[in-house]
């Protein structure tokens, strides 16, 4: 189980008023599934995401996975939530172009200090459906292939949990549902959590839909069992 309580955001900018990006937001999430969270620019969907992952903290407010609070979180119970509990993907894929797709997969074991089991990116190139692109750089694929390296790279380190934050952002509408197939794929066997403005999709493939509007939770709603 995965909780977000009374988590908020206020960003101090140098010049101009304080931004409340989250006020008090409270969620509980399964163990698996595909959750959407939809919201127009500026709704404070990636501040909630960002600080569900760790990427960011809150200024009131914690994260709680399988009973562990953040509450009393040093900086390296931080990197370790960030490290072994998480995986993020984007909209801008983030790749290291001088890399490999191997190798971009790799590197996410690697800075964590962990042996690269060559076998283990097989099976996940393989699960992505990049089996034959392993050696190339991401300048030689499309844009739907580098959202899987992408996701590949979010799932090497086997985390319990997959944010990802407009992953069909940058890409044409059939490319996109191809993305979204994948991570419902992936959601039978954990939590994966999906930041999007678009409500045809998150209608289309989410087993529970958020929804922000200025920082506020103002809908919820499950799926009906079918
Ligand atoms: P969304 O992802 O839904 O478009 P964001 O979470 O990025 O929304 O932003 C929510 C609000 O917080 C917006 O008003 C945005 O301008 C503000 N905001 C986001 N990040 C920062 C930041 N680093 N500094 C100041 N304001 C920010
Ligand atoms: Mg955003």
């Amino acid at each position: 189980m995965f909780q977000a309580i009374g988590l908020s955001k206020t960003y101090h900018v140098k010049k101009g008023e304080p931004v409340q990006a989250l006020r008090n937001v409270n969620l509980t999430f399964g163990d698996t599934g595909m959750v959407f969270i939809l919201g127009k620019s500026g709704s404070g969907k990636s501040t909630l995401l960002h600080l569900m992952g760790g990427l960011d903290k809150p200024t009131a407010g914690e994260i709680v996975l399988d009973g562990q609070s953040s509450a009393n979180f040093k900086d390296a119970d931080w990197d370790r939530y960030r490290n072994h509990n998480v995986g993020f993907v984007f909209q801008e894929y983030n790749l290291l172009p001088e890399f490999t797709v191997r190798d971009n997969v790799g590197i996410a074991l690697e800075l964590q200090k962990k042996k690269v089991d060559e076998s283990v990116i097989d099976d996940i190139l393989k699960e992505v459906e990049l089996e034959d692109m392993g050696k190339r750089k991401p300048a030689e694929l499309s844009g739907g292939q580098r959202q899987r390296v992408a996701i590949a790279r979010a799932l090497v380190k086997n985390p319990k949990i997959l944010f990802a934050d407009e992953p069909t952002g940058a890409l044409d509408e059939n490319t996109g549902k191809s993305i979204l197939a994948l991570l419902k794929k992936l959601s039978a066997g954990k939590l994966v959590i999906v930041v999007t403005h678009d409500r045809d999709f998150a209608e289309a493939y989410g087993d529970r839909i958020i929804e922000l509007s200025d920082g506020i939770v103002v809908a919820d709603s499950a799926r009906p069992a079918e």
